[in-house]
């Protein structure tokens, strides 16, 4: 069975909640024709609310790049989980390369907040990802265990079947190098091994794992057709109308092809 395939957009810190619908009432009708494809926005705080005023008449959805796990207080900055729901938003990103390194996120906050998501009854997408160094010397398969046990650790039972994965290698986030199709092969695998030894009550082959890290429109469809690639989290492509429109097809196309 395949998993429907999901394209997910991490505008990072660019758009404002006017450029954020604009784009939107812009590429709705370019995809009027995507059936099979679950497509989520993930811009700025700040662009939510006015976003969803326009996704609510799409099929498309919400998700936000952080949360606090706290429900409320003094946590200056912070955004909780029921602030995220009352913007409309269904998806939150958890543990991406760049709150890890340049926010230096621990995992156990990154545990946190998948619990409150969880709670909250929105869909962690939990971003694991080796670094250069840790893939030169050999310890890709030891990050991305440690990422994900630490990250899923003591979630209530069955939780896994309302996560999805992303794998970003942090060498590949924003540089314009993707992983090469084997190197996606090879951690998709690992990860779903992971997740099957991590958790053997749940049926594990429904979780999507997404590739991120410099997708665009010439290596979508390669990355798309490769082995336990179910989808994207893209960054810089998926600023662009055009470009976003373009990966969204190639998926939805692959998708319907396979499903023959
Ligand atoms: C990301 O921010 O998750 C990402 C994958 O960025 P980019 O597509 O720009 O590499």
């Amino acid at each position: 069975m395949l998993n429907t395939p999901i394209v997910a957009a991490n505008w990072k810190m660019n758009k404002t909640p006017q450029e954020g619908y604009a784009f939107v009432n812009k590429i709705r009708n370019m995809l009027l024709d995507i059936h099979k494809a679950k497509v989520i926005f993930c811009p700025p705080f700040t662009a939510l609310f006015h976003m969803n005023a326009i996704l609510e008449e799409t099929p498309h959805a919400l998700g936000a790049q952080n949360v606090h796990w706290e429900p409320k207080g003094a946590y200056t900055g912070e955004i909780a989980v029921e602030m995220l729901q009352a913007c409309g938003v269904t998806y939150v990103i958890i543990g991406h390369s760049e709150r890890r390194h340049i926010f230096q996120e621990p995992d156990d906050w990154i545990n946190a907040k998948m619990g409150a998501v969880l709670e909250g009854d929105l869909t962690p997408i939990l971003c694991i990802g080796e670094t250069l160094q840790e893939r030169e010397s050999g310890n890709t398969e030891r990050v991305l265990e440690r990422q994900l046990q630490e990250g899923l650790k003591e979630l209530p039972q069955g939780s896994l079947e309302k996560v999805i994965i992303a794998y970003e290698p942090v060498w590949a986030i924003g540089t314009g190098v993707n992983a090469t199709c084997d190197q996606v092969k090879q951690a998709h695998e690992t990860i779903r091994n992971l997740l099957r030894m991590q958790d053997s009550e749940t049926e594990v082959s429904t979780v999507p794992i997404l590739y991120g890290g410099s997708v665009n429109v010439k290596n979508a469809q390669e990355l798309i057709e490769t082995w336990g690639v179910d989808g994207f989290l893209i960054g810089g492509a998926s600023l662009e109308v055009t470009s976003l429109a373009h990966i969204i097809h190639i998926v939805e196309d692959n998708y319907t092809r396979k499903a023959w």
